[in-house]
């Protein structure tokens, strides 16, 4: 008798069960693999999501949400992609000041009434009220 076995391990998203096959990798190989391919990782709880269904939360207020990394994104939602969990939802944007480091997090709009010049491209070069005011001043 003879015998051919073949092994191959999927990775399942544990959202939607769509699975991606990653041959013959050990279990370690295959979550490296799963992420090269926009899977995430969920370390802590050992869990797997398509690149349609990561999962967020807020650093800030424990809002989740799960989707598409590029739709949360378009929805708001500033995503660390190494670090899901520390992301921030549409209404926490986290600001420092590229003055004094001050930095602050909070709605958008309560954040600009206070006074701070929001940079929309790098958050960590806005300004914070103080600083804006003596620039304003100096000028
Ligand atoms: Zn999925
Ligand atoms: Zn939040
Ligand atoms: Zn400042």
């Amino acid at each position: 008798m003879s015998y051919r076995e073949i092994h191959e391990l999927f990775v399942v998203c544990d959202e939607c069960h769509t699975s991606l096959s990653v041959d013959d990798a050990t279990y370690e190989d295959a979550d490296n693999e799963a992420v090269d391919h926009g899977w995430q990782y969920d370390e802590l709880q050992g869990r797997h999501y398509c690149p349609l269904h990561w999962h967020v939360e807020c650093h800030d207020c424990d809002i989740t949400d799960s989707g598409a990394p590029d739709e949360l994104e378009a929805d708001g939602w500033h995503i660390d992609r190494d670090y899901p969990d520390d992301s921030l939802c549409p209404n926490h944007l986290h600001l420092s000041c590229r003055e004094c480091r001050k930095w602050d997090v909070g709605p958008l709009h309560r954040l600009e009434y206070e006074g701070w010049q929001v940079n929309s491209i790098d958050p960590n070069a806005s300004l914070c009220p103080e600083c804006a005011k003596t620039k304003k001043e100096t000028k």
